[in-house]
């Protein structure tokens, strides 16, 4: 494959950003190699600089869930645009965003837009001790809430992938005041706000995980997190940035009926415009200033581009339902195809999968928590995922992410997959 192009312009890249990326996984250092420079995208496909063209399944890492260059997005994007691309004040958009929100999520009473994922839960988790006056909290190891310093503890995603999993930068008192949970462990949740009773201000979680690669909660486990909360008077947040409209149109609380105090939004909201969110009781949100006193502010906040496309995919997915089925149809025959070829080929693997999001761990142990997540065989995933780009198809290039399907991928390229696979682990075996 040529990919001299991209070779020069990380080259120059190295040059003049941190380690050449602007978020660091891109870098492809867990799996060796050098990062594609991409061009453009289109469906399903990413389109390098030197024209090669891949079937992709990140999506941008979630967002693009409708596939790359969606009319009906670019079109309100462009219709947008046309209004100004900011205005600093209030737009009618803004009040359309958070009608359809709290249609869609029904725990959400009221919402603050944002412009990331880690605006969001930084934002949450103040909310949270101002509204309990109370300071800690606790967050579940191999789980990933975005760079705030109180969740680069034990954190998931690129954090685990650059081994620096509780960062350097984080001050002892920051992160005394983060307490750690293994995933799928109620006892050992129930035990921490015994030892810190009515200390605990939030308890964040990705109600699916995301970010250790996909692992799924087992039954009773949220439900238990909830009515400890209840208990304890603590707030119960799922950051729900990489599952909210993915899942389900009413997100992972939707499908797994529990209902948290106070929902993270990311990723699809902003239909691959940088926008994030956080909601939930009424009671709760009306702590944020000017309505409360706990401080909130974004210059760029509720930005109208960013909401048309934001308004435009939810919009979409709102009134056509039937999407979520379509993917996990898709999904599910990719998964099956992926089971069917390890066992062919004799190799432990384990796919984890839920709606249009899975994970293929290179290990025989079921993965259930950030322990058995780390029994996966990364320097195996790294040569598949490099036999895979060969095969013409782009994985997250870490074994410690979900990947995710996308309404561009058919049938026939669902087979593609498959059969790509089955070629990748041949040749890495
Ligand atoms: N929360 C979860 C569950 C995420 O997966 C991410 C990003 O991947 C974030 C928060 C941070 O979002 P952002 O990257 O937009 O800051």
């Amino acid at each position: 494959m040529k990919t001299e192009k991209s070779h020069k312009l990380f080259e120059r890249a190295k040059n003049v950003i941190p380690g050449g990326v602007n978020s660091p996984v891109r870098a492809f250092r867990a799996v060796g190699g050098n990062p594609l420079f991409i061009k453009r995208a289109e469906g399903a496909y990413l389109i390098d600089e030197d024209d090669n063209k891949y079937i992709e399944l990140i999506n941008s890492w979630g967002p693009m869930i409708l596939g790359h260059a969606n009319t009906d997005i670019e079109n309100a994007v462009c219709e947008a645009v046309k209004d100004s691309l900011s205005f600093g004040a209030p737009g009618e958009r803004e009040v359309f965003m958070a009608e359809l929100i709290t249609t869609m999520i029904p725990s959400i009473e009221k919402v603050r837009m944002v412009s990331s994922g880690t605006e969001a839960t930084m934002a949450a988790v103040r909310l949270a001790r101002g509204y309990t006056n109370r300071a800690k909290i606790i967050k579940f190891e191999g789980c990933y809430h975005g760079h705030g310093d109180s969740f680069l503890i034990a954190a998931g995603s690129g954090a685990i992938t650059l081994g620096v999993p509780d960062s350097p930068g984080v001050t002892q008192g920051v992160a005394n005041d983060t307490l750690t949970a293994p995933f799928n462990n109620l006892k050992a949740v129930q035990d921490l706000a015994a030892a810190n009773k009515g200390q605990i201000a939030a308890i964040i979680i990705e109600p699916v995980a995301g970010n250790m690669g996909l692992v799924v909660p087992e039954t009773g486990f949220l439900q238990g997190l909830r009515t400890l909360c209840d208990n304890e008077g603590i707030v119960l947040i799922f950051d729900e940035v990489m599952t909210g409209f993915r899942l389900s149109k009413g997100g992972a609380q939707q499908i797994l009926n529990v209902k948290p105090d106070i929902t993270t939004l990311g990723k699809i909201i902003g239909g691959g415009m940088p926008v994030g969110a956080y909601g939930g009781k009424k009671e709760i949100m009306d702590f944020v200033s000017p309505a409360g006193p706990v401080y909130q502010a974004g210059t760029l906040s509720g930005n109208p581009v960013a909401m048309a496309a934001g308004l435009a995919m939810l919009n979409y997915l709102n009134t056509h339902p039937e999407v979520y089925t379509h993917l996990e149809n898709i999904t599910a025959r990719i998964c099956e195809g992926f089971e069917k070829n390890l066992k062919e080929l004799g190799i432990k693997g384990t796919v984890n999968k839920i709606g249009s999001m899975f994970t293929l761990f290179f290990t025989d142990q079921k993965v259930k928590d950030f322990e058995t997540a780390k029994t996966s065989d990364t320097a195996l995933f790294g040569r598949y995922f490099r036999a895979m780009l060969e095969e013409g198809v782009y994985l997250a290039p870490s074994q410690y992410e979900s990947l995710f399907i996308s309404t561009a991928i058919t049938e026939e390229l669902a087979e593609k997959i498959v059969n790509a696979n089955y070629k990748a682990l041949k040749a890495v075996l």
